[in-house]
């Protein structure tokens, strides 16, 4: 068996549900119950939300050769572009959570695949690219000492010593997520994204979503408007518009300024794409950090033209604001 999103199962055909925006790529998630304890994550070791949720998405249950063969078919229709298996950190041996990659690989050789793990070994690593995949995401987070310290309960040095040794191994190959509000101040999502990209890592971006049955199930989302700035941030360090150092930011660390002038954002920013779901290619996630009710925090389509201006107005806008 393995689990998939619900997006994803009906997206396969294998669930009865409609999804207003389909997902572009397969999320999986092999493996139990989580030995790591992320606060704001459901599937962590004390978290007591229901087993079957990642983020605010449901992963139910389905067997693994129906999966192959509904997947194998998705991509050659042109429903899917990815892959994307979420391995929990489980007992589960490396064999076992290895089997729905190679079974996938076998069957479709040439589909793009990701692999989104708390590996700590270079060989775990090199184990699952050399099954296939192309993208090994090591999830940072937390993006300041203090905001990773106490969510994650690990070493942000030895986070950031591994991810520095993997991308130093294998170029081009390595991702991490960072979630924006989780105390952090904008400031160091910025530095952390440049951080990433002179080291060659890819960059997804979350916006923190509170699950019940958490520590964090009481803390807010955070201000659509501090992540539209973050989208733009992310959007012109990983595309070599701008660097980090010539932002501003006043003393909070809330950023002020993109180091270029309004009509030059504008132009960058007036193809909507920084405000698109960041990460691997092919990768939307729709609703992961929000109801379909709601404006998206990261788009999972391209965005309409009334969407774009509102949404680069809220940068233009947020950055006079704090200025
Ligand atoms: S960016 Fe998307 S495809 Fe890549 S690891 Fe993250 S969730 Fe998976």
């Amino acid at each position: 068996m393995i689990r998939l999103s619900t997006g994803t199962a009906a997206l396969l055909k294998m669930a009865n549900c409609i999804s207003k925006v389909p997902p572009t790529t397969a999320y999986m998630m092999a493996g139990q119950k989580c030995e790591n304890n992320c606060r704001f994550c459901s599937q962590a070791r004390d978290s007591s939300s229901k087993a079957s949720l990642l983020s605010r998405v449901t992963w139910p249950d389905f067997p693994l050769e129906e999966t192959v063969d509904a997947v194998a078919a998705a991509y050659k229709k042109g429903n899917i572009r990815r892959v994307c298996i979420q391995i929990v950190s489980c007992r589960e041996s490396r064999g076992n959570l290895s089997r729905p990659v190679k079974m996938i690989k076998d069957r479709v050789p040439e589909i793009p695949l990701s692999i989104s793990a708390a590996f700590t070994s270079l060989e775990d690593i090199r184990h699952f690219l050399d099954l296939g995949a192309d993208v090994v995401n090591l999830s940072l987070d937390g993006a300041s000492r203090p905001v990773f310290e106490n969510m994650k309960q690990k070493s942000w040095d030895r986070a950031w010593s591994f991810l520095k040794k993997a991308s130093h191994e294998f170029p081009g190959h390595i991702s991490t997520h960072i979630i924006a509000g989780l105390g952090e101040r904008e400031r160091d999502i910025v530095e952390s994204v440049q951080k990433c990209k002179d080291l060659g890592i890819g960059t997804g971006l979350f916006a923190f979503t509170p699950i019940k049955g958490t520590p964090l199930e009481s803390t807010p989302q955070p201000p659509l408007v501090s992540y539209r700035r973050l989208q733009a941030a992310r959007y012109l360090i990983m595309n070599r518009y701008a660097r980090a150092e010539q932002f501003s930011f006043n003393t909070t660390g809330f950023l002020t300024g993109f180091g270029m002038g309004s009509l030059e954002l504008i132009e960058i920013l007036g193809n909507g794409k920084a405000f698109e779901t960041s990460g691997c290619q092919g990768c939307n996630r729709p609703y992961y950090n929000e109801s379909p009710r709601q404006i998206p925090y990261n788009y999972p389509r391209p965005l309409t033209r009334e969407e774009i201006e509102k949404a680069v107005a809220a940068v233009i806008e947020g950055t006079r604001v704090f200025s």
